[in-house]
């Protein structure tokens, strides 16, 4: 059953590496000779054959239970096809002939052997009862009920008056492990390891792609696959990448909002609705990992060419998003993931950047996001990152691994390594790396190495134990993959949906928004492809819309990482459809002076500017670059000429993230859409028209300038090979809106900030101190939440901490929010509690001394407000810790 999926040449129908589609075609790993590819992929095929060999030998394949005469109890043999699949068991009959022609006494029926218990004479047994008469035949019926690892074997004894001794039968069951109370998906796994042979352990560590080779083809279109184990009834891993849907190799699929958009929504169920699509969807084609969530932080580096696909800047909330989407996708019985672990917060030298960080810092700003993430679920896997932390690569570094995430955290999940990340056999085996993927490069040596005493044994059951645990617990085993057409429209709502509630309106000068659709009579439609489409972000998480993509996309083919797409969905269209009766014009902005000449003769000009992101590359400057046509649209210039022709002006933002707007005191209203998925233009003109009241609050800080980062420049490797600093120590824990508070700096947009139609107030605002409680140490922010506008609207109330000046912190952390719908003048009382024990550590500082996270002793300041910045948030009070 191997053969047909191990291909070093592409099938037909299958996605192939040097299609435009496929985001490989054109991924570069210079460390990997491409020469090598043919021979590895015969080694491949040569591994696998061994292990097709290594299924078979347990005998022939079960028959079933036809009954089998035989001469008066002549020995017969019997393989029981039984699954045991749940606590089930059934039995098996076989049938005993007395072809002598003088009846037979039956002495006894007798079950012996070390694993008898496993099997059971069933009451059938007795239906043979101590005579057989001539020419007559019984049933008997045996049961395989296997207590903990599969017993296979036991001997079934029927003594009858004419045997010198007694007759035998053998009875095997298939090895399997059982399931039922008691037993855990450590207990399974442990057993399942028992039967497995070293050939068997080594292939779950290690991915089944041709070493070295991009050209390759997986079944399913899956981005990585691990071989099942037919003969222990171990299936197959089918991995998928899924940040911001299913990955468009494995086939078209919902384009949802990028993650960045889900976090901006600040609500862990609309976070849970976000897995849940892309869980159902990987299952549905027959996905079993997920390589989603993508939690680095790009408050380090904004450019970073990965922010959409991550979860914003602020570790608290982060992981709290993330755990919430990783917990809907196991749900599906999918293995969920976390990446890219750690400080891998750039892509200029994504292979080669080694972060420069002290421990506490990374304890509290991006290791403090994984162990959210990890700590909120049981998520199954990390994937450690390409680039190195402290002078070791991410996937050998015993700091991070052993240390920190099995260690400290006691992850009992599997390490993943990112795709060809891992870079050593047995320093990546004993510093905690458990798979290395997609291919074997490495370990496929692990068996060498282990033979030569460099590894111990110990390593590999761990590295295998971790793996099956995973597979356990996340009902691999138990549930069988349906595969099945994904539903397509109702998904499609959704993403439309939890664009509306992620999208944040930055600036609304006059109430200018929302647009009435009974008065506006003519509106500018400006922008490129802003008629038909909207952006998508690039790189590993690159989905083909089910919507369809925009004819031209993919540019540029080559060469490059990955190329642009725009994903169907028509702005003009959805702006029409809101103003049947208004006269919509479209400009597609490549003329600068024809856009303003259109903007002129409208009521609103709304322009849609947009900042291409992607996986393998880093923005050189937040100022918008047009790196989607051939030739470049001054996106800035064009805001400009426009809200010079038009000052009822509003711009309409599709970026992975924050962007410098230079044109922002010109124009009337900005409202930041992200990559808004591929419902993402009834988003847009449901939002513009008022339809939804927008609600999204910034999870990242919008800088004023690049001069404001803590590095105004990127660091640049020396070449594609050497490791080179990139110094995160600049602003440690001080992240995002931390480090524009602790240097003073007033960004464009703050941390946490979003816009309404409506107004909300916050009064009677109380702090309860329940730190002495024994069970639960805690405080509470309480009060009452007002819509005090028209329209109805939701507010996120954000209650930041100030820690102790003593321990030299950052004036303030996000630490508990909650979103609210009202009514207009609706009031609504609100209690946001802060759990001193809480994963999100909401009170501690890393102490270095004592390795662990402590409270300190001091004044403590509670604010309480709807956004970072100081002028938005109020003092609720004080605490002390004694
Ligand atoms: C990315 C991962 C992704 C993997 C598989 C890598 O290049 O960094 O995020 O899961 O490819 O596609």
């Amino acid at each position: 059953m191997f053969e047909a999926r191990f291909n070093c040449l592409p099938e037909e129908g299958a996605q192939t590496q040097n299609d435009p589609l496929n985001p490989r075609s054109v991924r570069h790993f210079p460390h990997r000779d491409l020469a090598k590819a043919y021979a590895s992929c015969l080694a491949l095929l040569l591994f696998a054959a061994g292990l097709a060999a290594c299924g078979s030998s347990s005998g022939p394949a079960p028959s079933g239970p036809a009954p089998e005469p035989v001469a008066a109890l002549t020995p017969a043999t019997y393989t029981f096809g039984i699954q045991t699949v749940g606590s089930s068991s059934s039995a098996q009959a076989f049938t005993l002939s007395n072809s002598g022609n003088a009846p037979l006494t039956i002495s006894s029926i007798a079950l012996s052997g070390a694993n008898a218990a496993s099997f059971t004479l069933a009451a059938g047994a007795e239906a043979c009862g101590t005579t057989l008469a001539a020419n007559a035949s019984c049933s008997i019926y045996v049961s395989f009920t296997p207590t903990e690892v599969a017993n296979t074997s036991a001997t079934l004894t029927i003594t009858d008056n004419t045997a010198v001794t007694a007759q035998t039968v053998a009875l095997s069951g298939p090895a399997t492990v059982a399931n039922g109370p008691g037993q855990t998906p450590d207990t399974r796994a442990g057993a399942m390891l028992s039967l497995m042979t070293q050939a068997e352990k080594l292939n779950m560590v290690q991915g089944a792609a041709p070493n070295n080779n991009y050209d390759y083809t997986v079944p399913r279109g899956a981005g990585g696959w691990v071989l099942g184990i037919p003969r222990l009834g171990i299936p197959e891993l089918y991995f998928g990448d899924g940040s911001v849907g299913v990955n468009q190799g494995i086939g078209p699929a919902t384009l949802l909002p990028s993650s960045i958009a889900n976090a901006a929504s600040w609500d862990l169920n609309e976070a849970t609705q976000y897995g849940t699509i892309i869980g159902t969807e990987l299952a549905d084609y027959g996905m079993n990992v997920s390589l989603c969530c993508n939690i680095n932080n790009p408050g380090r580096e904004p450019r970073y060419g990965r922010t959409f696909e991550t979860k914003g800047e602020d570790p608290i909330l982060a992981g709290k998003i993330a755990a919430a989407h990783i917990s809907a996708i196991q749900a599906q019985h999918i293995i969920g993931d976390i990446k890219h672990f750690s400080f891998n917060d750039q892509e200029t030298g994504q292979g080669t950047a080694n972060a420069v960080i002290d421990d506490r810092s990374g304890r509290e700003s991006d290791l403090l996001a994984f162990e959210i993430g990890i700590a909120d679920t049981n998520v199954q896997s990390v994937m450690c990152a390409y680039s190195l932390t402290n002078g070791q690569y991410n996937c050998e570094n015993s700091y991070l691994l052993n240390q920190v995430l099995k260690g400290d955290w006691a992850f009992p999940g599997f390490v993943m390594s990112d795709w060809l990340a891992t870079h050593t056999t047995v320093n990546a085996a004993l510093n905690g790396l458990d798979q290395e993927q997609p291919d074997h490069e490495y370990f496929s040596q692990l068996g060498a190495a282990i033979t030569a005493g460099q590894v111990p044994q110990s390593r590999l059951d761990n590295m295998a134990q971790r793996i099956l645990r995973a597979m356990y617990a996340e009902g691999i085993f138990d549930y069988p993959q349906t595969i099945q057409a994904i539903p397509a429209a109702a998904d499609a709502a959704v993403a439309q949906q939890l664009e509306e509630h992620g999208a944040v309106l930055l600036k609304n000068a006059g109430n200018r928004l929302p647009l009435n659709a009974s008065t506006i009579q003519s509106i500018a439609v400006i922008g490129l492809h802003a008629d038909t489409a909207v952006l998508t972000g690039g790189g590993s998480s690159q989905v083909l819309p089910s919507s369809g993509v925009l004819p031209g996309s993919y540019y540029p083919a080559v060469p490059g990482w990955f190329a642009v797409v725009w994903a169907l969905s028509s702005p003009l269209n959805a702006i029409q459809a809101k103003a049947p009766v208004a006269n919509v014009q479209f400009a597609d902005g490549t003329d600068a002076a024809a856009a303003a000449s259109l903007a002129a003769a409208s009521q609103v000009a709304i322009v849609f500017v947009s900042q291409w992101e992607s996986e393998g590359m880093d923005q050189t400057t937040l100022g918008l670059t047009d790196l989607t046509s051939a030739t470049p649209v001054d996106q800035d210039a064009l805001v400009e000429a426009v809200a010079a022709a038009n000052p009822n002006t509003i711009v309409v933002v599709e970026s992975g993230g924050a962007i410098l707007m230079p044109w922002l005191d010109h124009v009337r209203a900005v409202l930041e859409a992200w990559f808004p998925g591929q419902s993402g233009a009834p988003a847009i003109a449901d939002l513009l028209f008022g339809t939804t009241n927008p609600s999204g609050k910034l999870p990242i800080t919008f800088p004023a300038s690049d001069s404001q980062l803590p590095r105004p420049v990127i660091p640049q490797p020396p070449d594609d090979v050497t490791p080179f600093d990139v110094n995160f120590e600049i602003e440690g824990y001080n992240v995002g809106y931390k480090w524009f508070d602790s240097q003073g700096l007033t960004p464009l947009f703050p941390f946490g900030f979003g816009l309404s139609y409506t107004t909300f107030s916050m009064t009677n605002a109380a702090l309860a101190n329940n730190l002495a409680s024994a069970t639960k140490p805690n405080f509470q922010v309480t009060f009452t939440l007002t819509n005090t506008g028209a329209v109805a609207g939701a507010e996120v109330a954000q209650v930041y901490l100030g820690m102790p000046a003593s321990l030299n912190e950052p004036p303030k952390r996000l630490v508990g929010w909650q979103k609210v719908l009202l009514q207009p003048g609706a009031s609504q009382p609100v209690t946001i509690e802060v759990d001193q024990n809480d994963s999100s550590q909401p009170m501690s500082y890393w102490n270095t001394t004592t390795d662990s996270w402590q409270v300190a002793s001091g004044k403590y300041t509670v604010y309480l407000g709807n956004s970072s910045a100081m002028a938005s948030l109020t003092t609720v009070g004080t605490i002390t810790v004694p």
